[in-house]
């Protein structure tokens, strides 16, 4: 009868245990928790100290085959492995998922809180507000975005005197710089503190950002899919006094700050990156960053609570980490290195942190190993990697046949194991199981998983059982985690900006070779996050299986120097996505009289 329940009443049906009580099991002391509500809280970075001398847990990543629209099951199999590994094998264990953005669960996908008995409670929660992080992004993004069209009216409508009057007041008499003004100085090469002292010369250059208003990169962010913001004008007021120029909104999650917090391993290191965010460039081709604009101090403030994870719980009680969710085409998809880090320290040497990576493995997976375990230091012991029939059957090239569901193995899934396999970690196959799949089926994705090199392959029942349905994979999971890896980074990061892109197009995703169209600039030793579609492991998204025999072709290539990494393009990603005829909205409705929501999913 239980099999009949909707995600949202599975959730409901479920109290979820005090805060209180959750932060004690996993040995949180009081004043480390801060409670938002009844079901969530943060918790605090100094945790980190406290814990720092204590050994890390076992880390395994959840990553998938080259998924159908639909999503083949990562988040399912993130919180069935918990639970299977922590309610009922009895190991610490902790799982970190991405916050949802708000433009999916209105839109076309629903939320991401898992579903049937793998998932996150309370799930309204989840998928909603949360802690206010993504209103966070937004608001520090917006500041900056505001601050750019003001500094050019500023600068466009007074004299280079009338600007440093305004720049530096007098206070009590005296004429100072702030310290981010000081920082600019030092940054043109100017190593005076005296205001007074600046010749001519240097106050134009200190007071004129002389933004390009044709090559400004920043855009504004919502977390809707509002189609309409892709392109836009602003400054048709009269106020404005003709400064209009054309610019465009980006879904929230697609901000480079939602990158910096994902990315960043503490509050210093997220202002650091904040300041060092670059939103334009000047007529003679200077970067212009978030720090010259004078905004970056500002941006720390609002994004201080942001930075610390979410803590909430599973359908049976195991903890989970939400923190960040950057967008996977455009960004690297991952969720925040401090939550895994906290993460690892919560539960020990003999526990498991398992955690997420968005997308297909060629993605997800090849950025969590080459940008993200780059900046956190962190290597993981096992890869967990989730297939499904269905999106089998796809790759092989229809439906209900045995065959093609083999065909689907030998290609998609034989090539995602071995790209696993480039970094030197083992792989174990888990393949989620609905309703509609037969034994033959699965005994087959399993057999053939082996054959491609998997230390083991299991089916996976989390979504009808909860953790009593994903033992298997968690046994197989601690198997596989005994035998220490051989973990080693795809590319050397000195490597030329071309072959880090070369060795990516080849290795992941089977590419003869790119085809770069502009000159690639060098924007030093930073990391690669591919913008690519998820729907295959080329750039073509109806070539399924495993495509050979192609030349990536790579548009353009861009850095978020504050996030830090590069991203060339492979083709056009959106970065605000639109809504349907008949979108998730239809369905979501509230009960005035119990506050209950109905339609979630
Ligand atoms: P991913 O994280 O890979 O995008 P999810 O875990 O979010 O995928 O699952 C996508 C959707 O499919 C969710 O709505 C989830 O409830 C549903 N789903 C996942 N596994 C099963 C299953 N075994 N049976 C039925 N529905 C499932």
């Amino acid at each position: 009868l239980f099999l009949y329940l909707i995600d949202i009443e599975i959730s409901r049906a479920q109290k979820p245990k005090s805060m209180n009580q959750l932060a004690e099991e996993i040995g949180l002391l009081p004043e480390e928790l801060e409670a938002y509500g009844r079901n969530k809280a943060k918790v605090q970075l100094s945790l980190l100290d406290r814990l720092h001398t204590q050994p890390d847990g076992k880390y395994v990543l959840v990553a998938g085959i080259t998924p159908t629209p639909l999503g083949e099951g990562k988040s399912t199999v993130t919180i069935g492995l918990v639970q299977a590994l922590s309610a009922h094998l009895k190991f610490n264990s902790f799982g970190c998922l991405r916050q949802p953005s708000q433009g999916p669960t209105f839109g076309v996908k629903g939320g991401a809180a898992g579903g049937g008995y793998a998932q996150v409670i309370p799930m309204e929660e989840f998928n909603l507000h949360l802690t206010g992080d993504i209103h966070a992004i937004t608001a520090a993004n917006n500041l900056v975005a505001a601050a750019i069209d003001a500094r050019m009216l500023h600068e466009a409508t007074q004299s280079d005197k009338a600007l440093f009057n305004r720049l530096v007041p007098t206070v009590n008499g005296v004429r100072r710089f702030s310290p981010i003004q000081i920082s600019r100085l030092r940054r043109l090469g100017i190593n005076k503190t005296d205001p007074a002292t600046l010749t001519p010369q240097e106050v134009t250059s200190f007071v004129r950002l002389d933004l390009d208003p044709s090559k400004i990169t920043w855009q504004r962010v919502v977390d809707t899919n509002d189609r309409f913001l892709r392109k836009i004008t602003v400054g048709q007021a009269s106020t404005e006094k003709g400064q209009i120029r054309e610019t465009g909104f980006d879904i929230a999650v697609a901000s480079e700050i939602m990158a910096i917090l994902a990315l960043a391993d503490s509050l210093l290191d997220m202002k650091n990156r904040l300041a060092r965010m670059v939103v334009g460039t000047s007529r003679s081709g200077q970067p212009v960053t978030a720090e010259d604009l004078g905004v970056s101090g500002a941006l720390a403030v609002l994004m201080k609570d942001a930075i610390k994870p979410t803590l909430m719980q599973t359908l049976e009680g195991t903890p989970v980490f939400v923190h960040a969710g950057p967008f996977a085409n455009i960004a690297h998809g991952n969720s925040s290195v401090l939550a895994d880090k906290l993460a690892l320290k919560l539960v020990g040497r003999d526990g498991f942190v398992v955690t997420e990576a968005g997308f297909g493995a060629d993605i997800g997976m090849e950025k969590f190993f080459n940008i993200k375990c780059r900046a956190s230091g962190l290597r993981p012991s096992v890869v967990v990697l989730v297939a499904t029939v269905r999106a089998l059957k796809m790759h092989g090239g229809g439906p209900n046949n045995l065959g093609l569901v083999a065909d689907g193995c030998y290609s998609n899934l034989r090539k995602q194991i071995q790209i696993a396999h480039l970094f030197g970690v083992p792989v174990v196959v888990a393949v989620n199981v609905f309703k509609t799949d037969t034994k033959a089926e699965i005994d087959l994705v399993c057999q053939i998983a082996k054959e491609c090199g998997a230390s083991d392959a299991v089916p996976c029942h989390h979504w009808a059982k909860g953790g009593q349905g994903c033992l298997d994979l968690a046994k197989a999971v601690n198997e596989a985690t005994i035998t220490p890896g051989n973990f080693q980074f795809l590319y050397n990061i000195e490597m030329p900006i071309v072959e880090k892109i070369r060795t990516i197009a080849q290795k992941v995703y089977g590419a003869d070779d790119i085809e770069l169209s502009p000159e690639a600039k060098d924007y030093g030793s930073l990391p690669i996050c591919m913008a690519k579609t998820h729907l295959s492991l080329s750039h073509m998204p109806d070539k399924k299986g495993a495509p050979t025999g192609f030349i990536l072709p790579i548009r353009d290539v861009r850095a978020s120097i504050g996030a830090g990494f590069i991203y060339p393009l492979v083709g056009t990603m959106s970065t605000m996505p639109g809504l349907p005829t008949r979108p998730c909205f239809y369905d979501i409705d509230l009960d005035p009289i119990t506050e209950e929501i109905t339609g979630l999913f």
